[in-house]
C-alpha cells in the first residue's frame, strides 16, 4: 500500500514517514500545498495523509481541487487542536476522516488502515480469501491456519492482492502501489516475489490472468 504524506513541519513529516514506512507502507512526502496536490493528482495512492495548514495552496484547496478531478483516493486530514470548524470544513470538502494534533501514531496507523481496508470493501481488520487471512494490525499472515513468515516486499504485494481480491491486478498495478516514487522499479521483480508468495502459501490463490496480471480468488472452483 502506497501512502502520500503532505505536511510541512519536517521533523512531523519524518517521524510520520518512518512510522508509516516502518509499518510497511510505500510513502512519498510533499511539504506544501502545489507538490502534494500535483503527486496526489499524478500518482496512484492507496490513502493521504494531508495537513490543512501548508505553504503555497492550503490543504482544504487540494482535496477541493482533488475531488473536483475526481480523484477518490481516501483522505484523512490532520487539524489543530479546538479547531472544530477545521474538521467540518474538511469533510465538506472530501475528507474521509481526520486527526488533531498533537496524535500518537499508533492513532493514525490505526485510522489509516481502517480508510484503506474500507475503501477496497473490507469492514473488518483481518482479511481472508479462503484459507489465507491477513490481520492489517499485526501483519500476520497465515495459511490453512498455519503462520507463514513472509519478508516486507512479500507482505505488501499479498497485502495489496489480498485487499483488491477478486479483481485482476497487473504488474504495473502492483509496482506502483509497493514502491515510492524514488524507488528504481522494474515490473519484473513482482514475477519473482509472487513465485515466492505461492511457494510459501502452498496454496492455490493467486492466478495468473494471462496478459493482463494476477488475480487473488478463494476457491479453486471460482475459475
Ligand atoms: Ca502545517
Amino acid at each position: 500500500m502506497r501512502v502520500l504524506v503532505v505536511e510541512d513541519e519536517p521533523d512531523l513529516a519524518r517521524q510520520v514517514a518512518d512510522t508509516l514506512v516502518e509499518a510497511g507502507y510505500a510513502v512519498d512526502t510533499a511539504k506544501d500545498g502545489e507538490e502534494g496536490h500535483f503527486l496526489g493528482d499524478t500518482e496512484p495512492y492507496d490513502a493521504v495523509i494531508l495537513d490543512l495548514g501548508l505553504p503555497v495552496i492550503d490543504g482544504l484547496t487540494v482535496l477541493e481541487r482533488w475531488r473536483r478531478d475526481g480523484r477518490k483516493m481516501p483522505v484523512l486530514i490532520l487539524t489543530a487542536r479546538d479547531r472544530w470548524s477545521e474538521k467540518v470544513a474538511g469533510f465538506d470538502a472530501g475528507a474521509d476522516d481526520y486527526v488533531t494534533k498533537p496524535f500518537q501514531m499508533e492513532e493514525l496507523l490505526a485510522r489509516l488502515r481502517a480508510l484503506i481496508r474500507r475503501s477496497a470493501g473490507h469492514a473488518s481488520a483481518e482479511i481472508f480469501c479462503g484459507p489465507v487471512s491477513i490481520d492489517t494490525r499485526s501483519g500476520r499472515v497465515s495459511a490453512e491456519g498455519v503462520v507463514i513468515k513472509l519478508t516486507a516486499q512479500e507482505y505488501k504485494i499479498l497485502s495489496y492482492l489480498m485487499h483488491h481480491q477478486d479483481k485482476v491486478v497487473s504488474r504495473t498495478e502492483l509496482t506502483e502501489h509497493v514502491y515510492d516514487q524514488d524507488f528504481d522499479r522494474d515490473s519484473n521483480t513482482i514475477e519473482v516475489f509472487i513465485g515466492r508468495l505461492r511457494k510459501k502459501l502452498g496454496v492455490d490463490v493467486i492466478r495468473t490472468e494471462r496478459g493482463l496480471g494476477y488475480r487473488m480468488v478463494a476457491s479453486d472452483n471460482a475459475a
